[in-house]
């Protein structure tokens, strides 16, 4: 048998520990061809907290990167360095990231500081604006220029890449993870309310229009943030028949201005963060769905759900291009006008709720895990030393 290939998952967030969970899962079930080792950077502390046992993750090297709130340079700093020594232990053959997060982009730098192959999952997103979704339009881009090989989800993320000067031969369209993860999670939902949501709660949705939100960006927070906390107040105000549940993002930034302009509202709920199945079991059963989250933007479409998306810009056309998504920005006005439309007019909805799958097929793992097993072993591959793992066979 030939040596395997030891391939290290960087994660932090909740996104990328929704999105890499099939390709851990899935580098975990070939053991004869893959060794892998998760490493928790702490980005989202409390989020990853609910998200890694979910997913049955228990990273084998978790960092906590101590900082002040929302400071991105002291973050970054604090994560290459925790990242760079996590590499000088393990030693990997690949270091794999996902997405946009500051996460992801400390995972490509240590890697490459270390002149070692970088694998990209999601790769190939663009807005074209560095300040939207800052900073992850910069990290992505920076991620672009590092890695070895990009597992781009669609075609048009793929195009991005190639426009960019990156090597076609090292872009490969597989879909994005986070479907095979919906898809996973779906199949084993109910009626019954999952974990993280009351039974009390679930049965004073039935009956109700339902409108889900989730908004949590960073170049959102402050006034643009209290125009569309003004936008929903009003599309409540004006829908009393409607539900409106917000699982609010840990951000205190978020909880503040929500809780002023939303919280003692009749029919709009503020929720802590839920438990992914939890959110999921919400938006099968969503009217419509308000957010400005990316992987949102995804699975909306999956669902057949029609999304109205709080931002002038995205890196995710696809779903606008094929009408389940809609740009609406974040002016409270027309916030308020885009919910209630929806909310009023039957035939605007089913317009949007399409259900497609622009985004993947739920075996974007699969796809991924493959290639890294057809490109095994690269020059100069064969000759490092086995190094343990803490807790772990070699
Ligand atoms: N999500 C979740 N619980 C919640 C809200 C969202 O599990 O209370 C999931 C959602 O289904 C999606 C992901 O979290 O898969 C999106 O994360 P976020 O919006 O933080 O990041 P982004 O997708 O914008 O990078």
């Amino acid at each position: 048998m030939g040596e395997r290939m030891r391939v290290l998952t960087v994660l932090g967030t909740r996104p990328e520990i929704i999105k890499l969970a099939p390709v851990v899962r899935q580098l975990s079930s070939l053991p004869e061809s893959f060794q892998s080792i998760v490493c928790a950077t702490g980005q989202h502390g409390e989020l990853a907290k609910l998200a890694l046992p979910a997913f049955g993750m228990a990273p084998d090297y978790n960092l906590r990167p101590t900082r002040r709130s929302g400071d991105l340079a002291a973050l970054t700093a604090a994560t290459l360095s925790g990242l760079d020594d996590v590499l000088a232990d393990c030693s990997p053959d690949l270091v794999l990231v996902q997405g946009d997060t500051t996460s992801a982009l400390c995972g490509a730098l240590a890697a490459s500081y270390r002149g070692l192959r970088i694998g990209h999952v999601e790769a190939g997103l663009r807005t074209g604006n560095p300040a939207a979704p800052f900073p992850e339009e910069i990290n992505r881009s920076l991620i672009g220029r590092l890695a070895h090989l990009h597992f781009a989800p669609t075609e048009v993320a793929r195009a991005c890449l190639l426009v960019e000067g990156v090597d076609g031969e090292t872009v490969y369209v597989t879909g994005n993870t986070g479907i095979d993860t919906l898809f996973e999670v779906l199949s084993k939902l109910d009626e019954r309310p999952p974990p993280g949501l009351s039974a009390t709660r679930c049965a004073a949705l039935a009956g109700h229009p339902l409108v889900l939100i989730t908004c949590h960006r960073r170049e959102s927070l402050g006034g643009t943030l209290r125009a569309i906390c003004r936008g929903i107040r009003r599309a409540a105000e004006a829908h009393p028949e409607a539900r409106f549940i917000w699982p609010l993002h840990p951000n205190p930034a978020v909880g503040e201005a929500a809780n002023e302009l939303l919280g003692r509202l009749p029919g709009v709920d503020l929720l802590a963060p839920l438990p992914y199945a939890s959110f999921v079991w919400l938006m099968a059963r969503a009217t419509v769905i308000v957010t400005d989250s990316g992987g949102v933007q995804e699975e909306a479409p999956a669902l057949g759900k029609p999304v109205l998306v709080l931002r002038q810009q995205t890196e995710r056309q696809e779903g606008v291009e094929a009408g389940t998504a809609r740009l609406i920005g974040t002016e409270a006005g027309n916030i308020a006008f885009e919910i209630g439309r929806l909310l009023d007019d039957a035939g605007v909805r089913q317009a949007m709720a399409l259900r497609h799958n622009p985004y993947g097929d739920g075996h974007a793992a699969q796809r991924i895990v493959e290639i890294l097993a057809a490109h095994w072993p690269w020059p100069g591959s064969a000759r490092r030393e086995p190094v343990g793992i803490p807790g772990r066979a070699t």
